[in-house]
């Protein structure tokens, strides 16, 4: 009994997955390639991936957003989750990356709700809001290079509906936050939006310590 989080041992952490995680095969083939992938620290685990979809349903979203894509497996939970007549606008500099996604999209039967916009995504927003796209979206996953992320945020902010969710990650940054000696961009730029997310009235707020920390902005009306 605590009055704070648990801390996870491997052991726990194995018996949470397995009395809840229910991870279709097509998501944990595509899990399991990209685990090989020099870069493989940058996907979310999947548990963070059933809950990103669980959040797509609690809030009925349609129209949804995600600033990094990498090997599209948070796409896949996010799309999977949503309505027939839903999409996700992907956002990913790397065709490299998003190629190993594409064949499993097509296998989980998503393909058509996934619009991949290979760009800078900062570019890729202001098309968005250009186009009149304000207001118009749900929910944002923020998941690419941390000292965009404040700008990612006030673009994503001006893009959802009232009522709608920004889901950000890596904001312990693994546990960098709090050490002192480390003063790279990356880590000053989380610690300098988790600061700012505090105090914005804008939203409404709550840090997960879920996967590498997840902070979850509501926008206020
Ligand atoms: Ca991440």
């Amino acid at each position: 009994m605590s009055a704070r989080t648990i801390a996870l041992t491997d052991a726990l952490y194995d018996y949470l997955l397995d009395v809840s995680l229910r991870e279709p095969d097509v998501a944990r083939e595509l899990r399991e390639v990209t685990a090989s992938h020099p870069h493989a620290a940058m996907q979310i685990s999947p548990e963070q991936g059933q809950f990103m979809g669980m959040l797509v349903r609690l809030i009925g979203a349609r129209r949804c957003i995600e600033v990094g894509t990498f090997t599209g497996y948070s796409t896949l939970c996010v799309a999977a989750s949503l309505p027939a007549d839903g999409t996700v606008v992907a956002c990913d500099v790397s065709a490299e990356f998003t190629d190993v996604a594409r064949p499993f999209w097509r296998l989980a039967g998503v393909e058509d709700k996934i619009d991949l916009r290979i760009a800078p995504a900062l570019e890729t927003l202001d098309q968005l809001l250009g186009a009149g796209g304000a207001g118009e979206y749900d929910f944002m996953f923020i998941d690419a290079d941390k000292t965009n992320y404040r700008h990612y945020y006030e673009r994503g902010l001006n893009l959802l509906r009232p009522g709608g969710l920004i889901a950000i990650d890596n904001v312990l940054w693994g546990g960098s936050v709090i050490n002192a000696e480390k003063r790279d961009q990356d880590t000053n730029a989380i610690r300098s939006l988790n600061r700012f997310l505090h105090d914005d009235q804008r939203v409404d707020l709550s840090l997960l310590p879920l996967g590498d920390g997840l902070s979850l902005a509501r926008k206020r009306r």
